[in-house]
């Protein structure tokens, strides 16, 4: 199978697909401070609307698929779901992006329905502060589904931390300790701006260099090139940590040059780019009957058409301005 190339030679391989906008989080940095006016079930792709797609983008040449939300566990159905797309030939890697919360209830079943990479967001190691960040009091529930993950046999754990100057900062180094005695991937991503909170970030960005200097302070961290390397995270470790530190850091250094993926958003919209406000409709199409191979024309314009790189390195302040990142999947 020829891979697909954009037209600055990026091979694109990786589809993010978001399958619901809803949420039981109301996280500060990615939630709209009113919440969301939720889509219909008819706005909402159907899980074999999902499932036709991902097969015209595998014979494509995607070979990565990771779930996304909203909160992916709570659409109706999506083990299911998971099973299905497990078994599509070519799917190489179905992985899946989660807050936790139902984790501890259906961990067991998305590992049995061929879900095998998860990550999970935790953003902090303090109930009371989780409760701030998310305006839910879930910390409790979504530190034991991370335990019943691990138990079941997700490896590596990767926990995603949306580092907020004067609201977590505090706590990276106490996080990245977590890989000294855990297999742990601890990936600290610096806070991007969005069409919710833009408010927010000229208070509370940190720099991943900033993040880095006080991991390095208490001991100086290995940088680590290996197969993890590939994506956007730059990876770390503490001599002897079973677990990794990773940085991701779309602002101040930003990965723009090895981006390798597009996003299906849960009302049928191809996004190139996570900060780009330009998408392509392909809900519209699919439902009018268009043909796999007019279904294949859409996804590659998408590629074709996907942006050198994002504004936001060059001004912090933009913002993404048709989407919060929920309705995005990150
Ligand atoms: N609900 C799931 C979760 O929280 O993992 C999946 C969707 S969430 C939008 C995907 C990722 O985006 C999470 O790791 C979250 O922390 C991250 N995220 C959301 N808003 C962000 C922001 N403004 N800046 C950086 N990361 C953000
Ligand atoms: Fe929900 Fe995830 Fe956004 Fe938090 S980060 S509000 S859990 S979609």
């Amino acid at each position: 199978m020829t891979l697909l190339t954009d037209r600055y030679r990026r091979p694109i391989d990786y589809l993010r697909v978001s399958i619901t906008d809803r949420c039981n989080l109301r996280c500060i940095y990615c939630m709209p401070f009113g919440g969301v006016s939720k889509l219909t079930h008819d706005d909402i792709l159907s899980y074999e609307e999902f499932l036709r797609l991902v097969k015209v983008a595998i014979k494509m040449g995607i070979s990565k698929v990771r779930l996304t939300g909203g909160e992916p566990l709570v659409r109706r159905g999506v083990t299911d779901f998971c099973r299905h797309l497990a078994a599509l030939p070519g799917m190489k890697s179905l992985s899946l992006t989660t807050n936790g919360v139902l984790l501890e209830e259906l961990a067991q079943e998305i590992y049995q329905a061929g879900i095998r990479r998860i990550n999970i967001s935790l953003d902090t190691l303090q109930p009371e502060r989780f409760s701030r960040m998310t305006c839910r009091d879930e910390f409790d529930r979504v530190w034991r589904g991370i335990q019943t993950a691990e138990k079941v046999g997700f490896h590596p754990i990767k926990i995603n931390v949306v580092v907020m100057g004067g609201i977590n900062d505090d706590e990276v180094v106490q996080l990245a300790q977590l890989t000294k005695d855990r297999p742990y991937h601890i990936r600290f991503i610096e806070f991007m701006q969005f069409i919710n909170n833009d408010r927010l970030i000229p208070h509370h960005f940190v720099s991943a260099e900033d993040i880095l200097g006080r991991l390095h302070s208490v001991a100086p961290l290995e940088q680590v090139t290996s197969r993890h390397s590939n994506g956007p995270a730059r990876h770390f470790r503490w001599p002897d940590a079973q677990g990794m530190i990773g940085i991701i850091s779309p602002i101040s250094h930003h990965f723009c040059p090895s981006c390798n993926r597009i996003r299906l958003t849960a009302d049928g919209k191809l996004r190139n780019c996570l900060f780009s406000d330009r998408e392509l409709d392909i809900k519209l199409p699919l439902r009018q009957g268009a043909t796999d191979a007019e279904l294949a024309q859409l996804l590659t314009e998408s590629i074709i058409n996907k942006p050198e790189k994002h504004a936001l390195q060059s001004d912090l302040f933009r913002k993404c301005q048709n989407r919060p990142m929920v309705a995005i999947g990150g």
